[in-house]
């Protein structure tokens, strides 16, 4: 039996399935070899013997009793019983073979015999004709189920008949009981939704207008912080239903099934309208189709049918797609098209406040100790995530019971966090205090260097919380207005303020970081746009030494002149970049304490603003008027 389904293999994740179809294997042996494994088991012996000693053996009178059945005769010999042996021989009758001579003669010797009803061919019968059918159809489906099982990864395919009507993976919640209350910090975040929040609580009021929402929003951050959370509590908070699948689900699943899937969700949340769907992991489907690690149909089918989806909704209904990932930079650029996820909402790890809410969040049902202070885990927590700070919470209580303790203690915090982060491979984004000293003076050496020179804002948001980016700290770019021209004094400004961060790093410790390989990277590209196009050299002059090869790939220029004129272009890029490197230097060296008090106050509060940064700036430069003279070199 087994041989019929090469493709049954022995799943250990499917024990109680397995099993099942033992039994139906057990119930096939019985029934096909019952008859001799009952043989086996009586005490008599029994032997397969030819035809023609059998009839010998009627004609010598040596039968004792016999059993004629349709196809077999079995007998037992007077010669066995009287030597007390215990032997059944049997033979198989001749087909078309009258046996009234062998029966006559048996009668005459007084021998025990009888006529064996053909039962087993009733049975054989309904064995081929409806038993053997059914169990056969059990055990297709057993393994139909299976194979779903592994591609699904346990959705299942919910019997025959019903292939890709699955809905297990899909996961729904008529009222998630989640607010924006229990989502701590994210106060962007937060305003960005609310006016979804608002559209599904009243689509009509929009509508009425003839305004168009969004039809979906698309969450970027670092796993665990709290993306699921936000897109759950804009469902809480509207009082709808929350659909949710994960992008990874579709990984790995039959052709066609992913799209099926797409097709149900969007079916079952308009049915229920307005309501919230919410993709995680987007980018398992949404990954560029165009992209190098080769086409994975299955996949395209999946996003297709989902752009499809998107489009074809009407979304004055009210169904809103909330979609997560952290690797915005890989989705196929169809999704951010307008009208699709066009907008963009970062979830940002928490700083310091942000760290501390959500301490508070997850510390709300936890009975603590009259010594711990929440402030100061959140000061020894930069860099933890959401999901990292709940589940150090967790950890603590659970060693509080441990120890034996009515109540949750500092130190059980702390232990915690160590154990919490040392577990994971978040290492890298949590920062030694050298490391924080660092990147603040680093982030604050750029802002300074372009307060100073430009005499305005130069920038919106300073933060050395690391980034979903990579990056260990940034500092965030007023929205400059639109410019086409720069001065060449502007690009010098540029210039010292990309390597400002490298300056402090120098000017303060002494030391020279990988932290600048980015700054140091755009500089090098400005410098030599500087020199190679924009004539902004006066060894190199007006000529033009790179040509821009397309208008529309990227503006990617290409060196086009002698390689002694490419050698003299490379001194005067360093030359130039030489300078403003020694600027900038020069810059920090006169107005250290500044520099100081705003680093001070960055690794304080981890995040400042523009405003905040000229504060100090202003204030700075009202008790020296002197540095007005040395700032205008
Ligand atoms: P993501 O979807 O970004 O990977 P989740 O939303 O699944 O992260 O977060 C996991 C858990 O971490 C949440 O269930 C919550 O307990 C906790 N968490 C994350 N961010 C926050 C936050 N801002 N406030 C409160 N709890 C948070
Ligand atoms: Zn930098």
């Amino acid at each position: 039996m087994a041989n019929r389904n090469p493709n049954q293999k022995p799943q250990n994740d499917n024990k109680p399935k397995f099993s099942i179809i033992a039994l139906i294997l057990l119930v096939i042996v019985l029934t096909f070899f019952g008859n001799q494994i009952m043989r086996l088991f009586t005490s008599s012996r029994q032997e397969q013997v030819t035809y023609d000693r059998f009839l010998s053996a009627a004609s010598g009178d040596r039968i004792q009793s016999a059993e004629i059945g349709t196809d077999q005769i079995a007998y037992t010999l007077r010669e066995d019983v009287d030597n007390d042996r215990k032997m059944i021989y049997y033979t198989t009758r001749l087909p078309n073979v009258d046996l009234t001579g062998v029966v006559d003669t048996m009668q005459a010797n007084g021998v025990e015999f009888t006529g064996v009803q053909a039962e087993d061919d009733t049975f054989s019968f309904l064995f081929s004709w409806v038993i053997f059918p059914i169990l056969l159809f059990l055990i297709f489906s057993l393994i139909m189920r299976m194979v779903a099982n592994r591609a699904g990864g346990g959705g299942g395919l919910g019997g025959i008949g019903n292939i890709g009507k699955s809905k297990a993976k899909m996961y729904m919640e008529k009222e998630t009981g989640v607010t924006f209350r229990d989502v701590a910090g994210q106060d962007e975040a937060k305003e960005s939704l609310v006016e979804i929040i608002d559209f599904l609580h009243n689509p009509k009021k929009y509508t009425a207008i003839g305004a168009k929402l969004p039809k979906g929003a698309l969450l970027v951050g670092s796993p665990g912080t709290g993306k699921t959370l936000l897109a759950k509590a804009v469902a809480g908070e509207a009082h709808v239903p929350f659909f949710s699948i994960s992008g990874s689900d579709f990984v790995e699943m039959f052709v066609g099934v992913g799209a099926s899937r797409v097709r149900d969700l969007f079916q079952e949340a308009s049915k229920v309208a307005p309501a919230i769907i919410f993709i995680d992991e987007i980018d398992a489907i949404g990954r560029s189709r165009d992209s190098k690690f080769g086409g994975n149909d299955e996949r395209e089918q999946t996003l297709n049918q989902l752009l499809a989806e998107i489009d074809g909704f009407d979304s004055s209904k009210g169904v809103v797609i909330l979609a997560a990932t952290n690797r915005p930079e890989v989705l196929d650029k169809a999704l951010l098209r307008a009208g699709r996820f066009d907008r963009r909402i970062v979830v940002d790890r928490p700083n310091l406040e942000g760290r501390y809410q959500t301490l508070l969040v997850h510390t709300r049902n936890i009975r603590l100790a009259e010594d711990v202070d929440l402030r100061k885990l959140a000061q020894a927590t930069a860099g933890a995530v959401g999901a990292d700070l709940a589940n150090l919470v967790n950890e603590a209580a659970l060693r509080a019971v441990r120890m034996g303790r009515q109540a949750v203690n500092q130190q059980d915090l702390l232990v915690s966090f160590e154990t919490v982060i040392a577990g994971t491979e978040k290492k890298g984004t949590v920062l030694t205090d050298m490391e924080k000293r660092i990147v603040a003076y680093h982030e604050v050496g750029h802002a300074l260097v372009a307060a100073l020179r430009k005499h305005s804002q130069p920038v919106s948001k300073i933060t050395i919380v690391p980034h979903t980016s990579g990056a260990l700290g940034y500092t965030m770019q007023m929205p400059e207005e639109e410019k086409y021209l720069n001065s060449k004094e502007e690009l010098l400004i540029q210039l010292q303020t990309l390597l400002g961060g490298r300056a402090a790093e120098q000017t303060v410790f002494g030391i020279q970081t990988t932290g600048a390989a980015n700054d140091i990277q755009r500089a090098t590209e400005l410098a030599r746009r500087m020199v190679t196009q924009f004539g902004m050299s006066d060894k190199v002059g007006l000529m033009a030494l790179a040509a821009t090869q397309s208008e529309y790939l990227d503006g990617q220029a290409y060196m086009d002149c002698a390689q002694t004129t490419a050698a003299t272009a490379d001194d005067e890029v360093r030359a130039l970049l030489n300078t403003c490197y020694e600027d900038a230097k020069q810059l920090l060296r006169d107005n250290r304490s500044l520099l100081d008090e705003i680093a001070l106050y960055l690794l304080q509060k981890e995040t400042i603003t523009g405003d905040e940064l000229m504060a100090y700036v202003n204030a700075d430069s009202h008790r020296l008027p002197a540095s007005e003279t040395e700032e205008a070199q």
